[in-house]
């Protein structure tokens, strides 16, 4: 046998797919991973369908489908967005994670510094490191999880290239305000070397009347950040893989180089349905409310158990801390929960590099209302 050196010599399998095997495995109600049971609209489907028969089959074009790129553009400044060049600033991805890690490896050099806040979505930090960069993981707060701006302004240095923010944030549904967005700023105009990437897969899933504070709501936040968003979420279809990037024009030229060679280009019938679909603005502004009513009903369903509920202002993700309920760790507890009682979480140190233990766990929420109140009275009796 060949040996290889591992370029990832820490990662494993991800938390995701290892929670939802154990969850199979054990027959548990399955609010590890975070994925909706609920149907992809049959207009969707029908456009992908009459796509694929009228034969839009073939590669679209690397950076996405023009109609797509249009209807990406409209719908950013529908919702507060900045004016953008279709032709050169958004480029269509297989999902958020190759649009994360194309815009990494492309913008990443060695010895870059890349600050990461955590607890942190897991696929950030294997894209630095394999970009032959340094992660520089900072805490959020734990009492709300926001970003704590001095602690971050601290770990800036000569080297640091770019910070990752992810809001609305996953796992524990923490949003930015105008106080941070203005932080945000004053750290870029200190800093001329920083760029932002920042993940806003949840963009559309945002509670209590809140709007989602985009990078591309401010022409400067704009020209210095890569944003990422992904159709998998907004149109609960994570199955289908289909995000974008937008980034300005000389950063965009660069990540299309290893998108063509790392993806080249995306499903083409979905392309042709997304931007058809996208036409009616209720499409994505009407997800938040339908997510919000399910925030609503599992909190309530919660309201009488041990478990003290985190508030989540946006994403399907709602945080419980079990610190009343058991001495187990997390890891632990949440593979009790499994094996014992039926329901699966994912246990909050995966998010951390030091594997920290909170007491915390994630619950998906994208679920049926009678899935909810099933993991809901199981969890309240314990
Ligand atoms: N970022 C975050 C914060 C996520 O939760 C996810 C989702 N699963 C992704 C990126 C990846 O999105 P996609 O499935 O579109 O690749
Ligand atoms: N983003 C999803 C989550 O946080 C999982 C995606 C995946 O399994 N790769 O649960």
């Amino acid at each position: 046998m060949t040996a290889i050196q591992s370029k990832l010599p820490n990662v494993g399998t991800t938390i995701f797919t290892v929670m939802s095997q154990m969850a199979s495995e054990y027959n548990a109600i399955n609010l590890s991973q975070g994925f909706p049971d609920f149907p992809v609209s049959e207009k969707l489907i029908d456009l992908v369908y009459q796509n694929m028969q009228i034969g839009h089959n073939q590669y679209a074009p690397m950076p996405g489908l023009p109609q797509l790129r249009e209807a990406i553009a409209a719908k950013i400044k529908n919702t507060g967005g900045i004016k953008l060049n279709t032709e050169t600033e958004i480029t269509v991805s297989a999902g958020a994670t190759e649009a994360i890690f194309s815009s990494v490896l492309a913008t990443v050099n060695q010895g870059d510094e890349v600050i990461v806040l955590e607890p942190a979505y897991d696929c950030y930090i294997p894209a630095i490191e394999l970009a032959g960069g340094k992660v520089i993981p900072v805490g959020l707060n734990l009492a709300d999880f926001k970003p704590d701006w001095q602690k971050i302004q601290d770990k800036i240095t000569e080297k640091t290239r770019m910070i990752i923010i992810n809001f609305p944030h996953n796992p524990s549904g923490a949003i930015l305000t105008e106080t941070d967005v203005a932080a945000l700023k004053k750290i870029l105009e200190e800093n001329p070397q920083l760029l932002i990437l920042s993940d806003e897969v949840y963009e559309h899933i945002i509670f209590d009347g809140n709007t989602n504070l985009s990078v591309l709501k401010d022409e400067f936040l704009a020209s210095r950040s890569i944003a990422v968003s992904s159709f998998g979420k907004t149109f609960h279809a994570t199955g289908w893989k289909i995000g974008y990037m937008v980034a300005p024009e000389t950063i965009m030229k660069e990540i299309r180089k290893v998108h063509q060679y790392n993806c080249f280009s995306v499903h083409t019938p979905s392309q042709f349905a997304m931007a058809e679909y996208l036409q009616n603005e209720q499409t994505y502004l009407g997800v938040s409310s339908m997510y919000e009513r399910k925030r609503e009903f599992f909190q309530e369903a919660m309201q009488k158990s041990k478990f003290k509920v985190i508030p989540s202002y946006g994403t399907y993700f709602q945080l419980l801390d079990f610190s009343e309920v058991s001495d187990m760790d997390d890891m632990e507890f949440a593979q009790y929960l499994i094996k014992e009682k039926g329901v699966a979480s994912i246990p909050v140190s995966a998010f951390y590099s030091d594997r920290q233990d909170n007491k915390l766990l994630r619950f998906c929420f994208a679920k049926g209302e009678e899935t909810l109140q099933k993991a809901a009275d199981i969890l309240c009796k314990i």
